[in-house]
């Protein structure tokens, strides 16, 4: 479980997160739903450890996270951008975070290859981003995430650059991937479609603010706010 408890940030003068209590459920795929500046992103990045908070305290798994640097707090996080590097291979991208962490080689090539076989990237793993398509970018850096077998995963819209086919694809194939790995899964999206089917729970933010969380059916079935109803584009 992760556990914000008052949770705030500023940047400078600006209160982009005024204190937010919230709490995200072990094992299940949570969806974080809002406009464009909202403050899905800076969330997100809270509960990673790339930004500070400004006040507050974070849990994850019932261990206080808010002072610890981000390798010490077991998230894994998926960019928009892919966010690989180009001179390194897909396989060396993907293995990066243990070799990091000191995994001895032997040891991490059989997990590379496991987490490239997860997300189907068997075939393309000397290959160099350049070389690789957009969703084959994207399954690398899933994969990248998924070798350490985090306890969270954090998702800042991984899908938006895709075109509507493979995301429709890899939409399937990371409900198929949270089935199977059942990490607790944060997942921040602007897309409705994407939040009504990838989610056990979707929190709807506005400026900041929770507006609901809820089902994908309590959200589409019964917004609890003009936001909500207009945001999901279903009439209360
Ligand atoms: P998008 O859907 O466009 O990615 P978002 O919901 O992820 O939006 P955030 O990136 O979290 O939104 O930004 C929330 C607000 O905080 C925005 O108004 C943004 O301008 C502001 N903001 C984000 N990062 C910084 C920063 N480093 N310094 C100052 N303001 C920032
Ligand atoms: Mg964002």
């Amino acid at each position: 479980e992760i556990a914000l408890k008052g949770v705030a940030k500023r940047f400078g003068t600006t209160e982009v997160l005024p204190p937010l209590d919230l709490t995200f459920t072990a094992g299940a795929f949570t969806v974080i739903l809002g406009p464009s500046g909202c403050g899905k992103s800076t969330l997100l990045n809270l509960i990673a450890g790339l930004e500070a908070v400004s006040g507050g305290e974070i849990e994850i798994g019932g261990r206080k996270v808010q002072d610890l640097p981000p390798r010490a707090r077991g998230c894994a996080m998926v960019f928009q951008s892919y966010a690989l590097y180009p001179h390194m291979t897909a396989g060396d991208n993907i293995g990066y975070p243990l070799k990091v962490a000191g995994v001895p080689r032997r040891e991490r090539m059989a997990r590379i290859a496991e987490a490239a076989r997860v997300v189907g990237l068997g075939d393309y793993l000397a290959r160099r981003p350049s070389e690789l398509s957009g969703g084959q970018r994207q399954r690398v850096a899933i994969a990248r995430a998924i070798v350490r077998a985090p306890q969270v995963m954090l998702f800042d819209e991984p899908l938006s650059n895709l075109d509507a086919l493979l995301r429709h694809e890899t939409r399937a194939e990371l409900a198929d991937l949270h089935r199977r790995i059942g990490a607790t899964t944060v997942f921040v999206t602007h897309d409705q479609a994407e939040a009504l089917t990838l989610a056990d729970q979707i929190v709807v933010m506005n400026a900041g603010r929770v507006e609901q969380i809820g089902t994908p059916a309590d959200i589409y079935h019964r917004p609890a706010t003009r936001f909500v109803a207009s945001f999901i584009g279903h009439p209360p």
